[in-house]
């Protein structure tokens, strides 16, 4: 039985190579995180080679048996694990989780009122350039210029002005706790459909650091990869009451047969979340994540919301004369991986961006504490201070190449 590196080496340097760089790299990220090696496994397992489209015990095809009761497992455990009263487990990916909520409960043309991409929204929740925008009437909240939090005064406006059909609340950049109550009641003044994507902070939700929208929205979605560390794919959970229609725009509306290879992978996942240790985790993630935001503010950089209440945060570089994609390319010299990202009111074009982005999950998965996290933005920080001192670059390179020796992610 021939193996990968055997029937074709061109590709396994390749999956070798991105190997060592996730060992090599401190990865920080927001979105990414390292699976557990389970997660690999079943990801990686026979349950790929299976069609099953439909759902558990009512299936187009014939031998479904089994991958039936993966399905069961990765809806019971991910049910139990959020406190929902329903889950579809199917979507391929966060943004058709949020695909399927739309076009389950709106019509083309509909209005929807989410969060400004420029503001730390996701490209589904409107954006001009993805299919929410297109085929939605979209309109968009943002931050109050002063407190660089959520201007829940302009959403209660727009909302009353343009009458949405459905609000849509949760974010790709943004650190602070959300009001999901607050959302509601404003959905509620309106009669609007509540959506929470919670993809970002899944996994602080599961572990009770970071409010649930459970139960306060009407639909909640979400990834399953970031810091909730499963395979990449989204979920959708609600009240039973919208199992029909949300089970039926998934399948057959906009996906045909579900990975259940992936499926499997989310099962383990969440099975992972379910344990205690996934609760000491999560609590590190945000400890992590503020005290790397501490330093870096005594290091004299702006962090946009004034910190963080999460697992991620902004950095406003203006002040540094080096854009988001400048500082990227420079801490990517020195193995630390980051993302460029527009921060509130951007002046720079957002393939350059102000600012970049920062993430806790994926560090802390490889076993970075306080001391650790505090030394990398001490390293990033230096590297901004002299972007083109070639001794501070080299110097960031030995200790990263340490901290990642200590503490190996697979290994
Ligand atoms: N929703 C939010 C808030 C996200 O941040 C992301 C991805 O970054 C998505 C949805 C989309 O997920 P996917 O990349 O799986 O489509």
């Amino acid at each position: 039985r021939k193996l990968l590196a055997d029937t074709d080496p061109e590709l396994w340097d390749v999956v070798q190579k991105e190997y060592r760089r996730q060992e090599d790299h401190i990865e920080l990220i927001a979105s990414e995180n390292y699976t557990s090696p389970a997660v690999l496994q079943a990801q990686g397992s026979v349950l790929t080679n299976k069609y099953a489209e439909g759902y558990p015990g009512k299936r187009y095809y014939g031998g479904c048996e089994f991958v039936d009761m993966a399905e069961q497992l990765a809806i019971d455990r991910v049910k139990q694990l959020f406190g929902a009263e329903y889950a579809n487990v199917q979507p391929h990916s966060g943004s058709q989780a949020n695909a399927a909520v739309y076009m389950a409960m709106l019509q083309p043309g509909d209005t929807i009122l989410g969060m400004s991409l420029a503001h730390g929204g996701h490209l589904t929740h409107g954006a001009s350039v993805n299919f929410s925008g297109k085929l939605y009437k979209s309109v968009s909240y943002g931050l109050h210029p002063d407190t660089e939090r959520i201007d829940y005064d302009e959403v209660e406006r727009l909302a009353q002005e343009h009458k949405p059909k459905m609000i849509v609340a949760g974010a790709s950049a943004y650190s602070m706790v959300i009001d999901w109550t607050r959302f509601r009641a404003i959905a509620d003044s309106i009669g609007a459909y509540l959506m929470v994507d919670m993809a970002h902070y899944a996994g602080l939700i599961a572990a009770g650091e970071y409010p649930s929208p459970v139960g306060i929205a009407h639909f909640v979605t979400s990834t399953t990869h970031k810091t909730l560390r499963g395979p990449r794919g989204g979920i959708i959970l609600s009240s039973a009451e919208f199992e029909k229609p949300i089970n039926s725009m998934i399948f057959p509306g906009i996906q045909g047969g579900p990975l259940m290879h992936v499926i499997a992978a989310k099962a383990t996942a969440f099975n992972e979340a379910l344990k205690p240790e996934f609760k000491s985790y999560q609590k590190r993630v945000k400890a992590n994540a503020q005290a790397m935001a501490e330093t870096f503010i005594e290091r004299g950089l702006r962090i946009v919301s004034g910190g963080t209440e999460s697992h991620l945060f902004l950095m406003d570089l203006r002040a540094r004369q080096i854009t988001g994609k400048a500082a990227e390319a420079l801490l990517g010299r020195a193995n630390i991986t980051v993302n460029k990202n527009a921060i509130p009111n951007d002046p720079e074009k957002p393939f350059v961006t102000s600012g970049i982005r920062i993430g806790s999950p994926a560090l802390t998965t490889r076993g970075f504490g306080h001391n650790e996290a505090r030394k990398v933005s001490h390293l990033i920080s230096d590297l901004l201070e002299a972007p083109e001192d070639d001794s501070v670059l080299q110097h960031v390179l030995k200790e990263v190449g340490t901290l990642c020796q200590r503490h190996p992610v697979y290994r």
